[in-house]
């Protein structure tokens, strides 16, 4: 799960991370009164969308930017007048762009050094890991690509936390010294106990400035969060926003179905996550393409099929469906009958190929055979693959 910038600095007030204040607008009048409680002379204002990149990104209306700087509350009002019900595309958004629903009105600083610093579950050691750089504010991919030797990594140990000679190595070696070396330990060992406290997968801060006056500050912060850990952060599930997720993804979640939105137009329903991509993968080698991973589970009942499917059909962009199914735990005959189900229902009409195998088959062919459906049966993977991209194809 993801937040916007602006719950981002809630978090950082109540772990201690220092940032700058401000705070969320929805209308260009509201912009304009938060402009005029801050102190400091010069103004930041953000498109708030759960993608980064604003800054180099731009409007669909042509405006450019979705980060701006300006001087007055009245300045404020109409560069959020220009971002507020617009599409922001950004190198993060794909060119479908998100809409910009609610900006963050905060106080400019007078910035002397980007600086990047993320934290991280490393996937190959599988513990928290440090990453931080002083090439900040720019493309951190880039850097890791170009130079590398830029990219400073330091595992944690999960059972003794960020240590504080950590912390001063990490400062150390982004050029903190002196008053900010405090003031970076700090700040990273919040964040360290920010990360572990509210139980993330991520949290990137980039830039992390130094400013002109001395102090260090989190300009900019992008969190991700562990899933399977939401159920014991209500606080955090509080913050989530349906409408920056992918409206398919947030129906998919609500009968415990793994759906993940892809482009192509090919919908495959499968279960276990492995044999989903192994499916993927030979759509894509039979010449089609996938309009979705979905993984049904290893138990699904016939209500989650029938909901899946439903899903499936919502998208217009589906032109035929492949059902894939190794009945291990899985009864075929639940999945068959689900199925039937819900392309009675929907007045299925695209192609729908299905391959069923394993546990109580028979019956589920039967079902299938005796439903009336107008599906085609398969032999294994590549032959069902071969005969969606075909029936696709045709129907193209
Ligand atoms: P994004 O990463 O989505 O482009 P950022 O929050 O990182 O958005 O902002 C982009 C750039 O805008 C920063 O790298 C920084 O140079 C500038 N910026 C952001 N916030 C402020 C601020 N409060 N004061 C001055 N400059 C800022
Ligand atoms: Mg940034």
């Amino acid at each position: 799960m993801n937040i916007h910038e602006f719950q981002a600095r809630e978090l950082f007030a109540e772990f201690g991370v220092a940032t700058q204040p401000g705070k969320v607008a929805y209308t260009p009048e509201e912009a304009e009164s938060v402009a005029l409680g801050l102190s400091a002379g010069k103004l930041v204002i953000k498109a708030q969308i759960h993608a980064g990149g604003r800054g180099k990104g731009t409007f669909k209306s042509g405006f450019k930017g979705g980060v701006h700087l300006c001087n007055t509350p009245s300045e404020a009002k109409d560069l959020a007048f220009k971002m507020l019900g617009q599409i922001l595309v950004t190198h993060q958004t794909g060119p479908e762009g998100k809409e910009v629903g609610k900006i963050f009105v905060g106080e400019a600083v007078d910035i002397a050094r980007e600086l990047y610093f993320a934290i991280l579950i490393d996937r190959a050691t599988s513990v928290p890991v440090v990453i931080a750089s002083t090439q900040g504010g720019v493309d951190i991919e880039t850097v890791a690509e170009k130079s590398p030797e830029k990219i400073l990594r330091i595992p944690v140990n999960p059972f003794l936390g960020l240590q504080p000679y950590q912390t001063r190595v990490i400062a150390s070696s982004l050029g903190l010294t002196g008053p900010l070396m405090n003031q970076a330990s700090s700040l990273f060992s919040n964040l360290y106990r920010l990360f572990i406290g509210r139980d993330c997968s991520m949290v990137e801060v980039n830039p992390l400035v130094v400013t002109t006056d001395g102090r260090l500050l989190a300009l900019d912060a992008k969190f991700n969060f562990d899933d399977n850990a939401l159920y014991r952060q209500p606080s955090i599930v509080a913050m989530r926003d349906v409408t920056e997720e992918d409206q398919r993804e947030v129906e998919a979640s609500k009968y415990g179905l793994n759906y993940i939105g892809l482009e192509g137009n090919i919908a495959c329903l499968v279960n276990g996550a492995g044999l989903a991509m192994a499916t993927m993968d030979i759509i894509q080698h039979a010449g089609g393409s996938p309009a979705n991973f979905l993984d049904v589970g290893g138990g699904a009942t016939r209500e989650q099929v029938a909901s899946a499917f439903r899903i499936i059909l919502a998208d217009k962009s589906v032109k035929g469906i492949l059902v894939n199914i190794f009945g291990g735990i899985m009864d075929c005959d639940v999945i068959a009958h689900g199925i039937v189900e819900a392309a009675k229902e929907t007045g299925l009409s695209i192609p729908l190929v299905v391959r069923l195998e394993g546990n109580n088959v028979e019956a589920g062919k039967r079902t299938l055979a005796e439903s009336g459906l107008k599906l085609e049966g398969a032999e294994n993977i590549l032959d069902a693959a071969r005969r969606i991209v075909a029936a696709v194809n045709v129907n193209a």
